[in-house]
């Protein structure tokens, strides 16, 4: 008898398997798709600010050093399935045209999240592929009578998409080993955090991120204060190591640089031509230093301001980080079933034949960026056509 293969989680990941093995067999019926949800790929829909990051066209080279915590590991399913590759399978096969922004991110031309999440399932069923909506899958033992099977079922981050974290419960229960899991490009929430702070995005500044007083990560571009903290762009990408460190109970600092174009002498010397020396700092002459929102927090974050000192606390703004915001807020988990135990060459299982693994449920996240969707699709590809040829 012609054996059928199951995949576990209609995300992007799951998706992108069950068009591969779909087309892999000739035969979509062989494929059976189990989603939680009544519709496919439900945090789609979220991502992007709903605008949707498909993916992010900078070379390989460049593209991983945004992938944590091993690069390698993603190299062979990305050059089978690249960025450009990608592109090119939504404009042609599956009629959705992008357009390229800021930063080489990619996104449908219309910007709409849903387009992306929509003709994704459309191709699915189109294909034929057997799609259970509305079923959530217990256990591993239950999909015994399929020749493989594929776990795509995200990480824990958003749970109220579907993503709970289930695949970690299957792998293990297949004897894979899953390593420490913590909320990543998340906010992270500065002590005695001042109520003037939310609401002001902070363009071309500088973060450093300190671990135990040691400098570990700088990064210079834009963010936000929001009620959580500081969030998106460059916060998010220091939040990996922040949280993690915070996670394992070491001190976090973050000092925010305003003026990352200016070294401090050459900033001392705007100031000396400004300011007669020593005298303490009016409000009105720190308008041409900082924007207005943002002149009441500094006043109160740094007691005693003079000419003397303002050039190091614009640079130097210290904030020590005590918590981060959890799975419910935050875009990635990292952590996830050790890539030791996982071939790159098929993302077959190492320990069960027959047993696939991709996306986010893996150990392997991005940063923001389209990354992280580019990691789904990639490692989705291969598993679906991997797991299509296992069973042929
Ligand atoms: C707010 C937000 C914005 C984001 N924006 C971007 C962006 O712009 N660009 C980018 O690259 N990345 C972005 N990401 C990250 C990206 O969305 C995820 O990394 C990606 O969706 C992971 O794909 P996946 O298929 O592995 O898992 P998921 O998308 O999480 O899908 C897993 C699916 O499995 C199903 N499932 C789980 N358990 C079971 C079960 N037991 N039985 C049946 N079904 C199950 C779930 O219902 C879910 O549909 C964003 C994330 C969030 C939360």
């Amino acid at each position: 008898m012609r054996q059928s293969l199951a995949i576990v989680g209609g995300g992007p990941a799951g998706m992108m398997a069950a068009i591969r093995a779909a087309e892999t067999l000739g035969d979509g019926s062989r494929v059976v798709l189990f989603d939680k949800n009544g519709h496919l790929g439900r945090k789609i829909y979220l991502t992007g600010k709903g605008r949707c990051n498909l993916t992010n066209l900078r070379p390989w080279e460049e593209f991983a050093t945004h992938i944590h915590p091993n690069q390698g590991f993603l190299q062979q399913a990305f050059r089978a399935f690249p960025n450009e590759a990608l592109i090119h399978y939504f404009e042609e096969e599956l009629g959705v045209p992008t357009v390229t922004l800021q930063g080489q991110r990619v996104y449908p031309a219309s910007l709409v999240a849903g387009d992306v999440a929509r003709a994704l399932e459309r191709k699915v069923l189109d294909l034929g592929v057997d799609v259970r909506h509305g079923t959530t899958v217990a256990s591993l033992a239950d999909l015994a009578e399929y020749g493989a099977v594929i776990i795509a079922t995200g990480g824990k981050s958003y749970p109220v998409t579907g993503s709970t974290g289930d695949g970690y419960r299957f792998a293990e229960e297949a004897g894979h080993t899953v390593t420490p899991l913590f909320p990543s490009e998340t906010a992270l929430l500065p002590r005695d955090y001042d109520a003037g702070l939310p609401g002001i995005e902070m363009k071309n500044v500088g973060l450093q991120l300190f671990v135990g007083r040691t400098l570990v990560q700088s990064e210079q571009g834009d963010f936000n204060f929001t009620p959580d903290g500081l969030e998106s762009g460059i916060a998010y990408h220091l939040s990996r190591r922040a949280v993690w460190a915070l996670v394992n109970g070491l001190q976090v600092d973050i000092e925010l640089d305003l003026k990352p174009a200016l070294s401090l002498e050459k900033l001392q010397a705007r100031i000396d031509r400004e300011n007669p020396r020593h005298v303490r700092l009016a409000r009105a002459s720190l308008r041409s230093f900082l924007p207005d929102a943002l002149i009441a927090p500094f006043l109160r974050a740094n007691p005693g301001l003079s000419s003397v000192n303002l050039a190091e606390r614009l640079k130097n703004w210290r904030f020590p980080i005590i918590d981060y915001k959890g799975y419910e807020r935050a875009v990635v988990t990292a952590g996830g079933v050790s890539l030791k135990e996982i071939s790159p060459k098929t993302m077959a299982s190492r320990l069960r034949p027959g047993l696939f693994f991709c996306g986010e449920v893996l150990d392997l996240d991005g940063d923001t960026g389209g990354y992280n969707l580019q990691i789904a699709f990639s490692t989705g590809a291969l598993a679906g056509k991997s797991a299509a040829n296992f069973i042929m």
